[in-house]
C-alpha cells in the first residue's frame, strides 16, 4: 500500500465529525491492506509504530527533513523496514547511521508524507481516543460482529494482534494474561453511587496489581503491563497455590502489612514486595469457564466460595450514601487509599476503564504526564526540575497543561528524570526542555484554581509529585474532564 493513501485517510479521519463516518473511513482502508501491511496500517493511524522505540530526536527528525518533496512512490513497508533498521541500531556510530537513514526515507517522501512521519515519530499523533473507532473499522472491514473484535483485542493486548491473527485464537486461557480493567475517577462516594446505583464499595489497597492464574500447583502471577512476575513475589505464589481451584485466573493487589497490621505506604512496599501478601477482589476464570461476561455480583459471589474472607479486601453493598460514606471512613482509619466503587451488572471490561469501576480517594492526587521540564538553578544546576504537567484531553488527542512542580522530588528521582527526560526530548526553548508526552506521574494537590495563564483555564495549587508511574501509559492519566470536575464546573 502506497503511504500517501494512508496519510491521506488519515487527514480526512482528523477532518471528519462524524463517528460512523471515521469508521467508514478507516474499514475502506484496512481492506484495502495486505495481510502483512494491516498491522503497521493500525499502527500509523493510531499515530503509533511497531517498533517500541526508535530513539531518534527532535533535532535529528528536523535535520532529516528534505526540502524537495518527491513524488507519492513510498510504500508503507518502506518506512516500516527503515524504522526497524534505525530501532536496531546502537553503540558507536549508530546516530550518524540513523540520521543518514532517516535523510533517505524522508527524502522519499512527499512534503504531506514528511509532515506525517516527523508527527508520527514524535508521537505527536498519538491518539489513544481512536482505539474505540479502530475496533469497529477493523470489525466492518472484516465483517465480523464489533464485540466479538473488541473481546479478542482485550484478551490479545491490542488490535494488531488481533487484525494479525484468527479471532478465534483469542480466548481466556490459564497462563495467558490479559489486560486488567481500569478505574475511573469519582470524587465522592456520593458520585459514584450517582454513577453506579446500588454498588460494591471495597477497600482500596495501595499496592501493586497482580493477576494470578493457577493450574494445581502451578502458580505465575503478572504485573498490570503483562509481565511476569512470579520470582519476585514468593508470597504471594505460597499463598496462591494453597486455593482450593484447579484451575483460575484472579485478579488482586499484593500488599505489604507492618507488624501492626497496617497497610505500609506503596514507596515502602517497593523494597518489601518479596513478602507482600495477595488479595484477590475478581476472578475471570473458573476451571475451564470464563466468567468475564458474568455480572460482577456473581463474580463476588464465586470468588467468596473460594477464597478466603482474609484473603479478599472488605467489602459492602449498598445504595446508601451515608453507609458508603461510613465505610469510606473506616478504610481511610485503617490505613487504606480509600474505596473501589463497582457496578453490580457489570461485566469485566479487561484493559479498559469503562465506567463500571471508580475509585474514591482521599487525598487529591492525579495521573498527569510530563509535558517538559526547566533546567534547575543553585543546588539544582544540571538537573531537569520544574516539571510541565498536562492533562489529558480525550476531545483533541492532546495534553492540557496545568501547571508546575518541582517539589516531592528526592536527589536520585531528580537524577533518573533528568536521564530519562533527555532520552524523550522533543526540542528546547530557553531553560526549557520540551518532551515526548509519554511518562506519568502521581501529583498530589491541594486545591484547583481558576487561571488564565494556563489553556484549560484551570491550575493546580501547591502540586507535588508522589511518584512515577511506569506502569501508567499516557493513554491512562486523567483526563481534564476529571479535572474539571473536581474543580466542581
Ligand atoms: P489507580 O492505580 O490509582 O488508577 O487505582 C486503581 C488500582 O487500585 C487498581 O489497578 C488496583 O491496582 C488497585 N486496587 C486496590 N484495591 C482494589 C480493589 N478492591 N479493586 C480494584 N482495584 C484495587
Amino acid at each position: 500500500m502506497l503511504f500517501q493513501l494512508l496519510v491521506q485517510v488519515s487527514k480526512r479521519v482528523a477532518g471528519t465529525s462524524g463517528r460512523l463516518a471515521k469508521i467508514k473511513l478507516l474499514a475502506d482502508l484496512l481492506k484495502q491492506a495486505s495481510a502483512d501491511e494491516i498491522e503497521i496500517v493500525i499502527a500509523y493511524l493510531s499515530g503509533t509504530i511497531r517498533q517500541a522505540k526508535v530513539g531518534v530526536g527532535w533535532a535529528t527528525l528536523q535535520k532529516a527533513k528534505s526540502h524537495v518533496g518527491a513524488s507519492a512512490s513510498l510504500q508503507i513497508r518502506d518506512v516500516d523496514e527503515t524504522l526497524e533498521k534505525i530501532s536496531r541500531m546502537s553503540g558507536k556510530g549508530s546516530a550518524g547511521e540513523k540520521q543518514r537513514q532517516l535523510s533517505d526515507l524522508f527524502s522519499r517522501a512527499t512534503a504531506e508524507e514528511q509532515d506525517f512521519l516527523f508527527r508520527l515519530l514524535t508521537g505527536e499523533l498519538r491518539q489513544g481516543a481512536l482505539e474505540g473507532i479502530m475496533v469497529e473499522a477493523l470489525a466492518k472491514a472484516r465483517d465480523l460482529p464489533a464485540n466479538e473484535v473488541r473481546r479478542a483485542m482485550m484478551l490479545a493486548g491490542d488490535l494488531t494482534a488481533v487484525a494479525k491473527g484468527d479471532l478465534s485464537s483469542f480466548t481466556i486461557q490459564v497462563f495467558r494474561p490479559l489486560k486488567p480493567m481500569l478505574a475511573k475517577t469519582a470524587t465522592d462516594v456520593e458520585e459514584a453511587l450517582a454513577e453506579l446505583g446500588p454498588a460494591s464499595f471495597e477497600y482500596k489497597l495501595d499496592g501493586i496489581r497482580i493477576q494470578v492464574h493457577k493450574k494445581a500447583s502451578e502458580v505465575r502471577i503478572y504485573s498490570r503491563t503483562l509481565n511476569d512476575i512470579t520470582a519476585e513475589l514468593p508470597t504471594v505464589v505460597d499463598n496462591s497455590r494453597i486455593l482450593e481451584m484447579t484451575e483460575a485466573i484472579l485478579d488482586g493487589e499484593a500488599i505489604v502489612l507492618s507488624a501492626e497490621k497496617r497497610p505500609v505506604r506503596f514507596q515502602e512496599t517497593m523494597k518489601g514486595l518479596g513478602g507482600g501478601i495477595p488479595f484477590f477482589f475478581d476472578i475471570l476464570y473458573l476451571d475451564g469457564t470464563s466468567l468475564l461476561d458474568q455480572p460482577y455480583s456473581t463474580r463476588a459471589k464465586i470468588l467468596a466460595e473460594h477464597v478466603p474472607e482474609s484473603q479478599r479486601p472488605r467489602r459492602i453493598v449498598t445504595a446508601d450514601a451515608k453507609q458508603a460514606q461510613d465505610f469510606f471512613d473506616a478504610a481511610i482509619a485503617a490505613g487504606q487509599e480509600g474505596l473501589m466503587a463497582k457496578g453490580l451488572e457489570s461485566t469485566y471490561e479487561a484493559g479498559r476503564r469503562g465506567g463500571a469501576w471508580f475509585k474514591v480517594k482521599q487525598a487529591n492526587t492525579l495521573d498527569l504526564v510530563v509535558l517538559a521540564a526547566e533546567w534547575g538553578h543553585g543546588r539544582r544546576h544540571g538537573k531537569l526540575s520544574n516539571l510541565h504537567l498536562g492533562a489529558r484531553d480525550p476531545a483533541n488527542g492532546g495534553f492540557v497543561m496545568l501547571g508546575k512542580t518541582f517539589k516531592g522530588m528526592t536527589d536520585e528521582l531528580l537524577d533518573w528524570q533528568t536521564k530519562r527526560l533527555q532520552e524523550i526530548e522533543t526540542h528546547r526553548d530557553g531553560i526549557v526542555v520540551y518532551v515526548r508526552p509519554e511518562l506519568v506521574v502521581e501529583i498530589a494537590f491541594n486545591g484547583l484554581q481558576d487561571s488564565p495563564h494556563y489553556p484549560g483555564g484551570l491550575a493546580l495549587r501547591f502540586a507535588r509529585v508522589i511518584r512515577y508511574r511506569d506502569d501508567k501509559k499516557p493513554e491512562d492519566a486523567d483526563t481534564i474532564e476529571t479535572v474539571r470536575k473536581l474543580h466542581g464546573t
